[in-house]
């Protein structure tokens, strides 16, 4: 499927750590050449990967960019592509956690707003500016958007990140309709609880030691997994062979939300 001569490139946001990182190692694996992109504060940590993408054997570059900077994005792109040679996957990533819990009548709206910049805002971007260059070199692609299961159905305290979430998975549905003549797939991953620095380091510092994003979402029974378990769904979204799945959102959680 993936000669030597002619590999298809990725573009991971967010790709410094997480997640992210995760999908960007995995995707190498699969055999593609893969940008990184993440904010500059984190550029030691990109460069780490484009290191380890390296060693797999595949080309990688570093692209620091913030995702809700539409300049930014477009470059981003512009980067990837002048550094890899084209563009068939887009993995809009990058995104902030749930932050403080509050409840919709207690919602400090500039606060939920400046996640909405980057959960939102950021994603559609990247869709945007993905989907231009795909468009132009006319072969296709895959798009591809981080949902979550705080997007599938509501959780109590946590409203700005889950409408944040949800918009994602709207946004997919729209973009997969208006790309389906391009042969450019578009579907998202809802994780449930992945052991992340979102949800562990940052989450006890929000809230204090002994916190879980289980208890806050009270599905406690529900097992946890590693960033590789999403990256493994990533990586049939983003294959040749998951042409006839677009639209989708695809729960990866351990059977919390059925779709
Ligand atoms: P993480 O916080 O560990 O990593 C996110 C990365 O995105 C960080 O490296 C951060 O620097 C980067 N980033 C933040 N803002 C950015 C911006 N404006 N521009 C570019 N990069 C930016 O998070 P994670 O747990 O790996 O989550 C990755 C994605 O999956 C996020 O969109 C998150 O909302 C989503 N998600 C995570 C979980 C989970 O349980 N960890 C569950 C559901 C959904």
């Amino acid at each position: 499927m993936n000669t030597h001569h002619n590999p298809r490139v990725a573009l991971v946001t967010g790709a410094a750590r997480g997640i992210g990182r995760a999908i960007a190692l995995r995707l190498a694996a699969d055999g593609l050449d893969v940008a990184v992109n993440d904010l500059p504060a984190q550029s030691d940590f990109l460069y780490t990967a484009v290191a380890e993408i390296q060693r797999i054997g595949r080309k990688a570059v570093a692209v620091t960019a913030d995702v809700s900077k539409e300049k930014e994005v477009e470059a981003m792109v512009d980067t990837a592509v002048s550094a890899l040679g084209r563009l068939d996957v887009m993995v809009a990533n990058a995104g902030v956690g749930a932050g403080r819990v509050v409840s919709v009548m207690d919602a400090d709206i500039g606060e939920w707003e400046k996640r909405w910049e980057i959960n939102i805002r950021g994603t559609l971007l990247c869709y945007k500016h993905s989907a231009r260059q795909m468009v132009k070199q006319g072969t296709g692609g895959r798009i591809i958007g981080a949902s979550s299961l705080c997007g599938l159905r509501g959780f109590a305290g946590v409203g700005g990140y889950c409408i944040s979430k949800a918009a994602v998975r709207s946004l997919t549905q729209t973009t997969a309709l208006e790309l389906r003549e391009y042969g450019i797939t578009v579907n998202s991953y809802a994780p449930g609880v992945i052991e992340t620095d979102m949800t562990t380091k940052e989450a006890d510092k929000e809230h204090g030691p002994g916190f879980t994003v289980k208890n806050l979402l009270k599905i406690p029974e529900v097992r946890t997994a590693k960033p590789a378990d999403v990256a493994v769904v990533v990586s049939f979204l983003a294959s040749p062979d998951s042409h006839f799945v677009t639209g989708q959102t695809i729960s990866v959680d351990d059977g919390v939300h059925f779709s």
